[in-house]
């Protein structure tokens, strides 16, 4: 098939994929949708593996990682209420779509990936796809990043057993984080973080599943 078709018909996956997953489920928020109808989702995703791209599940992207399920980067988008001009910052760039999805929302996104190769080829992958407005930093996400912060929304794609405090930290007043907690390689909470006078309040919105938080070992 010539490329041109080719685009058709994600595009056509595209729909489908925004009602049946989002929409018909709990997805309203306009910004949301729009982002997803948008991203080629199918660019970041191995070749092999494009024609599922759409599908409802989340995706091996190799080195032990996955792009996430459409359903939860909509999911994580939306809890985070942006704004355009939001600065957010996203722990576990992975591919990169998540990242692309908040660029489609804001044009100040901040994104950390701890595996050296992972990183580089999201970093090349956003470059072009004239995601211009997304910055890739390669290291241990737990610090965040101290010298962009603080931040008006923060996204953690990888399963923490604790609340990172520095990010906390680095979190706005009023800010929001969405993070996934609980045990290593059990069912986790996806769990809001909202910062109000310097003090957080958390709130379970369901449960989920992530690959790992991982840390770079301190010496
Ligand atoms: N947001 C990604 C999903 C990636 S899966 C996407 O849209 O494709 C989670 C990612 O978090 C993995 O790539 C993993 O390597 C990364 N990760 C795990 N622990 C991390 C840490 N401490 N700092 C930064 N990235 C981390």
């Amino acid at each position: 098939m010539g490329s041109g078709l080719c685009q058709v018909n994600y595009m056509a996956q595209r729909e489908v994929m925004v009602q049946s997953q989002l929409i018909n489920r709990d997805i309203s928020d306009t910004a949301t949708l729009a982002a997803m109808r948008k991203v080629l989702r199918h660019e970041f995703v191995p070749e092999n593996i494009r024609d599922m791209a759409y599908a409802d599940r989340a995706l091996s992207i190799g080195f032990d990682q996955t792009i996430s399920q459409p359903y939860m980067v909509a999911a994580m988008t939306q809890e985070l209420k942006l704004k355009p001009g939001s600065k957010v910052l996203e722990i576990g760039t992975g591919s990169g779509y998540q990242a692309a999805v908040l660029a489609e929302i804001t044009d100040s996104i901040y994104t950390i990936e701890i595996v050296e190769s992972l990183g580089k080829l999201a970093k090349e992958r956003l470059k072009r796809l004239g995601y211009d407005a997304v910055l890739v930093k390669l290291g241990d996400g737990y610090h965040g990043w101290p010298e962009k912060a603080p931040f008006d929304a923060i996204v953690v794609t990888a399963g923490a057993e604790t609340i990172p405090l520095p990010l906390v930290e680095q979190l706005k007043e009023g800010g929001r984080m969405i993070i996934p907690i609980g045990p290593h390689n059990g069912v986790r909470q996806l769990i809001r973080v909202v910062k109000r006078n310097g003090k957080i309040k958390t709130k379970e919105m369901m449960a989920v599943r992530f690959v790992p938080f991982t840390r770079i070992k301190e010496h």
